[in-house]
């Protein structure tokens, strides 16, 4: 089989860059390994998301589907107590703040509405898991081979390979990109499920709205979210260090029910009579960040190369305005630019780059500094803020703000984009350059079953 790009992994990040492509005149193929729906974690969007929703033409079909209403994020400190909220808002011409709205959405319809939506629109999607690349004498992705549902293995040949396989990080774990290396957020282990009975705030808009996302936290690592996925369901999950869910020696199951109260009384209260309609998930492990995940003849996009700590509800944001920022760099590609470079997609590279450090430097600062961070998205830097949280993170949209920069200064932390080699630099993680050239990345566990055999625990997701 032949197409001009064949994206691996069905996800919001694969649909995205398949139906922007489709807008070119490009017929993708989408290989995607399960069934949909399916459940997924990540259940709360930025206003940038929503807004390449809207450039997508889906905004009608996401209010037809009734995703819930997200005014913004109210996050409470320790204790439940200082609580402060951050609105989602757009930017009009002016570059002034505008009050705007974005989509909770739970993840097995989402999914889906997106996969379907890129099938209707003219992509090809084909059911089996990518197993191996395919690379020409000089080194170049030139496409797959996979396996289908029965077992049967066929090659897929390709111009370009976008990988949107999410954690599986499949370019990554093949060595085809640079090394992946363990992220700064890689102890923790998050615990989530449905349920109903959740206390939710009663207003119809601004910080009281009742479909808000709340975080709230107990201490350094130690924190919960509350997210609205229809008018009864919300999503729950607890994160801790993940020393803290071993020396309890409890289940999964068990650990999440317990843990939940103790966060903070906030979530005490809003938690006393719910009940689980979904079983209790566990993600271990989630923080890394792949060095060189663009070159020749691939592109990788979201949670394919860098994830960095879940607790502003950045992922979905990122995989899709990657896909929308590749899209057009894939194109020229596919006209004929840039043939011969050593790394058609550098510029896009470092990019997204650029952006994704914006989002390490604020949630980094988060943790290390949370009163200071509070001070400054109440006071000093509220519209630099507002912009961070509503996912404009990139260097097109007046990114690194003053507020970043004086982040960079207190974490004691200087970001150098000058040359190909320094720009990727993963600050966040373990990474010592003076011990690179001895360092092995450690092997990422790679499902949580793994994790879970490995820990002599009892597996619950
Ligand atoms: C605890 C936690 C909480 C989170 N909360 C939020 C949140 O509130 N908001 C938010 O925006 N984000 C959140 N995220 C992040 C969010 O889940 C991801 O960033 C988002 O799903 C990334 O989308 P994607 O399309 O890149 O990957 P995915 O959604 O993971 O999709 C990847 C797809 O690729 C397929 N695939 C993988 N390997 C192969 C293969 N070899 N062959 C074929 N198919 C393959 C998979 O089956 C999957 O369908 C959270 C993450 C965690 C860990």
């Amino acid at each position: 089989m032949k197409t001009d790009v064949l994206i691996i992994g069905g996800g919001p990040g694969g649909s995205a860059a398949a139906m922007f492509l489709l807008k070119a005149g490009i017929n993708p193929i989408i290989l995607e390994q399960e069934e949909f729906p399916r459940f997924h974690i990540g259940e709360s969007m930025t206003g940038a998301a929503a807004g390449v929703l809207r450039q997508l033409g889906l905004e009608k079909e996401m209010t037809e589907r009734k995703f819930p209403l997200k005014h913004g994020v109210k996050v409470y400190g320790a204790e439940g107590t200082n609580s402060w909220f951050i609105p989602v808002a757009s930017r009009n011409k002016q570059w002034e703040l505008v009050p705007g709205v974005t989509w909770q959405v739970r993840r097995s319809d989402f999914d889906a509405m997106m996969l379907e939506e890129s099938k209707k629109r003219g992509a090809e999607i084909i059911r089996g898991r990518a197993t191996k690349v395919l690379r020409a004498d000089d080194g170049k992705v030139r496409g797959v081979v996979m396996q289908h549902p029965g077992g049967r293995t066929e090659e897929i040949e390709a111009e370009v390979v976008m990988d949107c396989s999410g954690m599986a990080t499949f370019l990554a774990n093949q060595r085809i990109t640079g090394p992946k290396y363990i992220g700064g957020y890689d102890k923790q282990i998050a615990f989530f499920a449905h349920v109903t009975g959740g206390v939710r705030d009663t207003g119809t808009s601004g910080e009281n709205a009742k479909d808000n996302t709340l975080i709230l936290y107990q201490k350094k690592f130690h924190w919960s979210w509350f997210i609205p996925v229809d008018d009864e369901v919300v999503s729950i999950g607890v994160v801790v260090p993940r020393s803290r869910f071993v020396e309890s020696k409890k289940t999964p199951h068990q650990f999440f029910l317990d843990y939940m109260p103790e966060i903070c009384p906030e979530l005490a209260r809003r938690t006393r009579d719910i009940e689980l309609v979904e079983k209790v998930h566990v993600i271990p492990n989630y923080s890394y960040q792949v060095q060189r995940f663009c070159g020749k003849g691939f592109i990788c996009i979201g949670d394919a190369h860098r994830f960095i700590d879940p607790v502003f509800s950045f992922g979905l944001s990122v995989a899709m305005r990657e896909a929308e920022l590749a899209v057009p760099q894939v194109i020229s590609y596919l006209q004929g630019e840039r043939r011969d470079a050593e790394n058609p997609f550098s510029d896009h590279m470092r990019f997204c780059e650029q952006g994704s450090d914006v989002l390490e430097d604020m949630v980094d600062l988060f943790w290390e500094q949370p009163f200071a961070f509070a001070t400054f998205v109440h006071q000093r830097y509220r519209a630099e803020m507002t912009d961070v949280f509503s996912g404009r993170v990139y260097p097109s949209e007046h990114q690194p703000s003053n507020a970043i920069l004086t982040f960079r200064k207190m974490l004691k932390r200087e970001r150098d984009y000058g040359h190909e080699d320094n720009y990727s630099i993963p600050i966040g993680s373990r990474y010592q350059p003076e011990r690179d050239s001895l360092w092995e990345p450690d092997p990422v566990v790679e499902t949580t079953e793994d994790w879970l055999t490995a820990s002599n625990l009892e597996s619950q997701s």
